[in-house]
């Protein structure tokens, strides 16, 4: 099979469209036939290497698949040859306490597909039976493909971590990233106030078609006055964190007395700082998530078959131009997903 494959970390110029042998079936698996795949940040972490991760090299990257089933396992019983599907990018035991909770995301074996195991940037990818989710048939491949990383994501950081509730205000960074355009929707579908940011007015533009109720363009204001000013000095109920040290200070500084900031990343650096008086007194909630579980997966795509959450997707590419994909995400110009079409 055709696929993008890298041999050592680096650039993107590390990706290598080639040959590639096709997955060996396993007994519960299936092999489905990848029609589009997304990128994530996680792709660019994983394509220039972790410290203390070792990914197996050579490498096939991507986590979020749309795609046809080609084959199934022996063992394989609710899944059948040809039927559409979207894949559940978390790939866990199934057997632990946290997997047989529904807590697969706490699985201490869990990873994605591309990430420790081969993903989904080749023409066939092999999956565990439980993680084909159904196809929300009112999408194309792409859209399909653009929902399930970002999605689950953003739902587990507001709904189960955050637990946001209707009428709060929430300040959601990076209203141009994936898991930014997620967001604003899911708060928006649950009854939240919306206050983004982004880099451009043609991306603040955009966020105010998506929902968001109020905009600030980080490259022209300063976020915590705007915060301020907007919420009557009060500061939102919830931050939705991703960007990491460039945002931190604001982030902090934007929250109401009782606020929680929930944090999924750290696309800008790991090093924050905290001062502790100001975290006791306001009685403030730092909250980490880490990606979702897969029957938080399928409440989001129950929503997405009825139309109330839309993946959006600001470019799709050639599955051979995957280098110039990663390099183009990498800029942070897009709104939405950058999709690679199989
Ligand atoms: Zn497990």
């Amino acid at each position: 099979m055709k696929a993008i494959l890298f041999h050592q970390h680096g650039g993107p110029e590390v990706l290598k469209y080639t040959d590639a042998p096709e997955p060996m079936l396993r007994t519960g698996d299936v092999l489905v036939r990848v029609k589009a795949c997304a990128l994530n940040h996680l792709d660019l972490w994983v394509r220039r290497g972790l410290p203390n991760v070792p990914i197996p090299l050579p490498h096939i990257p991507g986590s979020d698949v749309a795609g046809e089933i080609a084959k199934i396992g022996a063992d394989v019983t609710t899944i059948r040859v040809g039927q559409r599907v979207v894949l559940a990018p978390l790939v866990s035991c199934g057997k632990c306490p946290a997997c047989l909770a529904g807590l697969d995301n706490h699985c201490r074996q869990a990873t994605n597909l591309g990430y420790l195991v081969d993903g989904g940037c080749a023409e066939f990818v092999r999956a565990p039976e439980v993680n084909c989710l159904p196809y929300p048939e009112n999408l194309n491949w792409e859209e399909a493909a653009a929902i399930p990383l970002v999605f689950q994501t953003a739902w587990h950081m507001l709904i189960t971590r955050a637990e946001l509730q209707p009428g709060e205000d929430i300040l959601i960074l990076g209203a141009g990233s994936g898991v930014g355009s997620a967001a604003i929707q899911i708060a928006k579908f649950f009854g939240a106030r919306v206050i983004t940011v982004a880099g451009s007015d043609e991306k603040l533009a955009k966020a105010k078609e998506l929902g968001a109720d109020q905009v600030i363009n980080y490259k022209t204001q300063k976020i915590r006055d705007e915060v301020r000013r907007i919420t009557n000095k009060r500061g939102v109920d919830i931050v939705f964190e991703h960007v990491g040290s460039v945002t931190w200070e604001d982030s902090l500084a934007s929250l109401a007395p009782t606020g929680r900031l929930v944090t999924c990343g750290a696309t800008t650096g790991y090093d924050a700082k905290v001062d502790l008086r100001f975290l006791f007194s306001r009685q403030l909630s730092l909250l980490g998530s880490y990606m979702g579980t897969k029957s938080e997966l399928h409440a989001v795509l129950k929503l997405v078959a009825t139309g109330k959450l839309k993946p959006i997707v600001d470019h799709v590419f050639p599955l051979a131009e995957a280098a110039t994909a990663h390099a183009y995400l990498e800029s942070s110009s897009q709104f939405g997903k950058v999709v690679l079409s199989v």
